[in-house]
């Protein structure tokens, strides 16, 4: 007889990794797949940072700043060999935000998230520090910190651990149908197998509208949004091990972040696109970062520089507003057309914030679940 799983996952980034990881743990069967290689796609892309948005704050965004400084905590915990605290300096210029409101921003910064073992952020003078990477302008300025992470390996390291659990992880396998047959979801691959299952969840990040369209086949009301993220990487602009939080003239800001050993990463850009599709970086978001960099260091680069790029597309949940301003926290549709067979979708998210998501997903699919496990695990084992 075919086995029938508790959950299918569509999609192994950082969220079917985490909800997988989370779900196996407390003795659920689950079944994940990815049409590429787990963690390849949005998760692999970003700025590889577990933050709590300190930019989030001037949208008011208190909500999400504090769980994610409480989840910095705790991932920082879970996986040690993969996260390290990083100091980001913010040069101040007259031209960008006012003094007293980045300090209120850092008092807020320091303490919503509650006890935490990553330094407090602190004034700095520039004068004095950094005065061989910053332009002579820049005299005064705000250290915080934040942690550094290995995206892929955060997500590699949940699935190896679902795996461990039980987990049938599927790679290269692209899910084209799901539908309701006999109470219960039919999912069909490219490959033409099939798999069962009770709850379906659709983690498929900026996929989302298209297997919701194509691969379930409903209607939703919910709008998304794809926004591009690019980023440069060039050979390391200084040995220091400081980022830097540049405020640019648009009021964005823009990270300069040491990258492996030899390189810096700069990021990111925001542009409206129409489909997840092979995300690339344009001259003009080029353009853009060098610009940023060029603003204010002393040290310029070119187009020459660049080493790499890299895009990822950010799937914001639509309300009609900046991209800069569009929340990045994450919302969840439970579709229950057949109570006996339900779909999650999930919208939006953040890596940061993916292990608290796992946990909201099965709490909110609890009462479908054939047997009852509500205790939270994952903050308390490593990864
Ligand atoms: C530029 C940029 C910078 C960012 N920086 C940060 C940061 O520093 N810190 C932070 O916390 N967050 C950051 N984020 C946000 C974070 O990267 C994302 O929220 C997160 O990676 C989304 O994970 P996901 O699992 O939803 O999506 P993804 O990682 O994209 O995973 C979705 C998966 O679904 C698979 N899939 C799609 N369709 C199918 C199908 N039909 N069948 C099978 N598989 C399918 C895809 O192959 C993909 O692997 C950033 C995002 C961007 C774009």
């Amino acid at each position: 007889m075919t086995k029938l799983y508790d959950l299918f996952i569509i999609g192994g980034g950082i969220n079917g990794a985490g909800i997988a990881r989370d779900a196996s743990g407390r003795g659920f069967s689950v079944y994940l797949a990815d049409k590429g290689k787990v963690g390849s796609a949005t998760s692999s892309w970003s700025s590889k940072l577990i933050h709590g948005g300190l930019r989030y704050l001037e949208n008011y965004e208190f909500k999400l700043v504090r769980q994610s400084l409480k989840e910095r905590e705790v991932i920082t915990k879970i996986a040690p060999n993969i996260t390290k605290p990083l100091p980001f300096v913010i040069p101040h210029s007259k031209q960008s935000r006012s003094k007293l409101l980045i300090k209120l921003g850092l008092f807020l910064y320091d303490n919503i998230g509650g006890k935490t073992n990553i330094p407090k952020s602190s004034k700095i003078d520039l004068k004095k520090n950094y005065i061989n990477i910053l332009k002579p302008q820049f005299s005064f300025g705000f250290k915080y910190y934040d942690v550094q992470v290995d995206d892929k390996k955060l997500v590699e390291m949940n699935i190896e651990n679902a795996k461990n659990l039980g987990a049938v992880i599927a790679e290269n396998k692209k899910v084209i149908n799901a539908k309701i047959d006999n109470d219960s979801w039919k999912i069909l691959f490219e490959d033409k197998e099939t798999v069962r299952a009770k709850i379906l969840i659709n983690a498929s990040g900026p996929w989302i509208n298209e297997t919701i369209n194509n691969v379930i086949n409903i209607s939703i009301n919910k709008s998304i949004r794809l926004v591009r993220g690019s980023h440069i990487i060039v050979k390391k602009l200084y040995d220091e091990e400081v980022a830097f939080t540049l405020q640019n003239y648009d009021n964005r800001i823009v990270f300069v972040i040491p990258h492996k050993k030899d390189y810096t990463l700069i990021g990111t850009t925001e542009v409206d696109v129409d489909n997840p599709e092979n995300p690339t970086i344009s001259d003009s978001e080029k353009k853009y970062l060098i610009n940023s960099v060029n603003n204010h260091f002393i040290k310029n680069i070119t187009n020459e520089d660049i080493v790499k790029t890299y895009s990822g597309i950010r799937p914001l949940i639509e309300d009609f507003k900046e991209a800069s301003k569009v929340t990045r926290d994450y919302i969840f549709d439970l579709n229950l057309q057949n109570k006996q067979a339900p779909l999650l979708n999930i919208y939006g998210g953040k890596l940061t914030t993916y292990r608290k998501l796992s946990e909201k997903v099965i709490e909110q699919l609890e009462p479908f679940l054939p047997i009852k496990n509500t205790r939270n695990w994952t903050h308390l084992k490593k990864l």
